[in-house]
């Protein structure tokens, strides 16, 4: 009766116990084991683990069974790190994925030893920490890009560039940055209306981005029709080299902008490098960019100019700047 009782329990065990002998025989397979790797109890007892799973010999499954029955030790596998060590699936007849096992293996017994192997199914679990993982990947990235360009916003340029700024230091590397203006926008906003004026900073931002070749380069929205970029190991010189390649792609859109000599949309650029005796600290960069920025507005727009030295700010009254 007890013994009984015993069995029908283990059946009703909604996880895969198999209990194996001191010769490694296995003396225990549940049902829930025949159900998720499609032998029957009465073709795995009596059979030797390591036929029945050749894989285990070099798996840390078998090291931990060789522990429990040598040395009495038990073990508990981490399901990060042995995913699905034995061939269970959801349906064995249509073997798609195995599914993600936690693994408890125990000695059990005092003069005859024995090993408890415990192996639950943690699919769903795994599952879910995936979704729940991308969704906060998700949600960060949405909190970091800019909601009508998709370039990186404030935000997160303000995390890169002193990510970035601290980098140059501690490796005495090069580190440039590009202020982007759209010149006369307010004007482009009076000739076509708002929402022309935001699809026409949606298209510069794709030409910007496009126009950077290096994957270490990152294009941001500094905010209204100003974007930035920020060119990591890259010293004035070819800095200056990619902001003539930015401000020429917005060019080769071609938009009309009836409010600019040009009849065209432009930018203009300022091109700040690191200069590690003036900038002592980040913003003392950007304020060489936006200097910059200013002279190339000074200088008719539609061009580039470059700063490498740290000027105090210029006081500039507000209808004059962009
Ligand atoms: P400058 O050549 O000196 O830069 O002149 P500007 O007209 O571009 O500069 P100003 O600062 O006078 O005007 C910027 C304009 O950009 C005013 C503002 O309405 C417009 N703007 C800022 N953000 C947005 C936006 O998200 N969408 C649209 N459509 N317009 C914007
Ligand atoms: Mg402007
Ligand atoms: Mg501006």
């Amino acid at each position: 009766m007890k013994d009984k009782l015993l069995f029908d329990a283990f059946s009703a065990l909604s996880l895969g116990v198999i209990i194996v002998d001191a010769h490694y025989r296995i003396v225990l397979w549940n049902a829930w084991l025949e159900t998720h790797s499609g032998r029957a109890a009465c073709e795995a007892v009596g059979e030797d683990f390591f036929s029945v799973f050749p894989d285990m010999a070099f798996h840390r499954v078998g090291d931990a069974i060789r522990q429990a029955i040598g040395h009495n030790l038990s073990s508990l596998l981490s399901q990060s790190l042995h995913r699905s060590p034995f061939p269970l699936y959801a349906e064995p007849a249509r073997p798609a994925a195995r599914l993600s096992q936690a693994i408890t293996i125990v000695p059990l017994g005092d003069c005859e030893r024995y090993c408890l192997i415990q192996i639950v199914d943690v699919t769903a679990a795994v599952h879910r920490e995936l979704l729940l993982r991308e969704q906060a990947h998700e949600l960060l990235s949405q909190s970091l890009s800019d909601g009508l360009t998709g370039v990186g916003n404030r935000r997160y340029f303000d995390l890169c560039i002193d990510r970035e700024w601290r980098a140059s230091k501690r490796n005495n590397k090069p580190l440039s940055l590009l202020l982007i203006d759209v010149d006369y926008f307010k004007l482009y906003n009076d000739c076509y209306g708002h929402q022309h004026g935001d699809e026409c900073l949606k298209q510069i931002a794709t030409a910007l981005r496009g126009a950077l070749s290096n994957p270490a380069d990152v294009l941001f929205r500094y905010g209204g029709e100003e974007f930035c970029a920020l060119l990591p190991e890259t010293r004035s010189a070819d800095a200056v080299e990619v902001a003539e390649k930015l401000r020429t792609s917005v060019q080769l859109l071609d938009l009309p902008h009836a409010g600019s000599p040009d009849s065209l949309v432009s930018v203009s650029i300022g091109v700040a490098s690191l200069c590690q005796q003036s900038h002592a600290e980040y913003g003392q960069l950007i304020q060489s960019a936006d200097n910059a920025l200013y002279e190339a507005k000074r200088a008719g727009r539609n061009t580039v100019r470059v700063s490498t030295t740290y000027k105090k700010p210029i006081p500039v009254p507000p209808a004059q700047r962009g």
